[in-house]
């Protein structure tokens, strides 16, 4: 069969020839009042219309770190909870 490696490509679902592929770029999110910087994060990106998906397990893991709240299970599907508790939890103060 295939390698398995990273050389992974799927079609586009923006545009009927595109392929995302993998690339590592910075991910921004913001964590209440501070805007989050992630370098190189797993994204896939359209060669064609430039459509980027975050990878999602790499988004899962980040979400993990970030939210004070990842113990508990993930009733709200997807909304995205606007708390204003904001703590200084960087992940690398670099
Ligand atoms: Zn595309």
């Amino acid at each position: 069969m295939k390698h398995d490696d990273e050389e992974l490509s799927f079609p586009c679902t923006e545009c009927p020839a595109g392929h995302l592929t993998r690339q590592y770029i910075t991910y921004f999110t913001w964590l209440g009042d501070e805007l989050i910087t992630v370098p190189d994060f797993p994204a896939w990106i359209c060669d064609v219309c430039g459509r980027r998906e975050y990878d999602l397990q790499a988004l899962n893991q980040l979400t993990l770190l970030l939210n004070p709240n990842a113990g508990k299970p993930a009733n709200k599907a997807r909304s995205i909870s606007t708390r204003t508790s904001a703590k200084s939890t960087r992940p690398h103060p670099e």
